[in-house]
């Protein structure tokens, strides 16, 4: 009998499971997925918690509700991976071999690499709707705020689903409208980019509506660190937005045990061939999903 591995029971990982379970003669093959999580999060729902248009039950299922009948869930947190050995630590001190291996365990927000970010008041005046708990803050933040600046911003790229942050300043702004309130805030949009987007043709495009709906634009704007008492972001060339609402982007970032088993590059994402998403080095490892170094967007 052999054994597929999948690390992560998200997006990824629940599809390749569901795909190869039927390929795989079960009288032959054993399908084990690692999360430590058992609820399964729909991430692109984020963006319409703190405006309402989504309640909880919109955006989690538990994760053995996804997975097809022959799958184990193991729930249990990755502590490193052996690649010579074919062999998964998790972190109750457990061990799983494998035959074949599938690293999917996406990128993630990391608040306290920016300095500033992660202190009191993240959570009152520092928000990001990039997590659920982080989403549902920001809906009550929402609801208290009275008017002023709202700065939605972006720490740096690469990070998960770039045309987010957009989408929720354009809601932003349709949501003051409809609430009377928008000639009471001044929305401005962050981002360390030239433009509003990666794409030229599309930054332009969206450069002129930011633009119709007198949202302003600071680009090229490197974060050195964000001064929550002050209430202003600094840039390395010292450039200063101040804010009294923050709607963060953080830093996004593989998996801890990605780096710890020596497989990823300075950002936690995993090495793998564009063509076969195969490892490099190893030829029983697969990456798929947010967890590949690959530029996917
Ligand atoms: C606000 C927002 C809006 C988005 N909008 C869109 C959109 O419109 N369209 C689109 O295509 N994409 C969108 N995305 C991106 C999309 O959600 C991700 O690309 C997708 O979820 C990636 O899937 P994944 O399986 O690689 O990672 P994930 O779905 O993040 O799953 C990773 C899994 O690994 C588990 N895990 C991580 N580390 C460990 C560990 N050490 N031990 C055990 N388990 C671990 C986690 O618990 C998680 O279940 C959006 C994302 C956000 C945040």
């Amino acid at each position: 009998m052999k054994r597929l591995v999948v690390l992560g029971a998200g997006t990824a990982g629940t599809m390749v499971v569901n795909k190869l379970r039927p390929r795989l003669d079960p009288a032959d093959w054993e399908i084990v997925v690692v999360d430590e999580d058992p609820v399964h999060y729909y991430q692109p729902g984020f963006l319409f918690l703190p405006f309402g248009d989504y309640g909880p039950a919109d955006v989690k299922k538990p994760k053995a509700r996804l997975l097809p009948a022959g799958v184990d869930l193991v729930e249990a947190t990755i502590d490193s991976v052996d690649p010579a050995g074919s062999v998964v630590h998790l972190s109750d001190g457990t061990t799983l071999g494998y035959d074949q291996l599938v690293i999917a365990t996406g990128t993630h927000p990391r608040p306290e690499e920016t300095e500033g970010m992660d202190g009191p008041e993240f959570g009152e005046t520092v928000h990001t709707f990039y997590t659920y708990d982080g989403a549902l803050r920001l809906r009550e933040a929402l609801r208290r705020f009275e008017g002023g600046r709202l700065v939605v911003h972006i720490v740096d790229m690469p990070f998960k689903c770039p045309v987010a942050p957009l989408e929720f300043t354009f809601l932003a702004d349709a949501w003051f409208e409809e609430l009377g309130m928008r000639d009471r805030v001044e929305l401005t949009y962050v981002t360390p980019l030239e433009g509003a987007f990666t794409k030229p043709v599309a930054s332009a495009h969206l450069g002129t509506m930011l633009a119709e709906r007198e949202i302003g634009l600071e680009a090229d704007f490197y974060t050195e660190r964000i001064d929550a008492e002050r209430r202003v972001l600094v840039s390395y060339d010292e450039r200063e937005v101040p804010y009294d609402l923050l709607v963060t982007v953080p830093l996004n970032m593989g998996a801890d045990f990605v780096a710890k088993s020596g497989l990823g590059d300075d950002l936690n994402h995993v090495l793998v061939d564009r063509e076969t998403f195969l490892h490099p080095d190893y030829d029983n490892l697969f990456v798929l999903g947010d967890a590949a170094n690959l530029p996917t967007s």
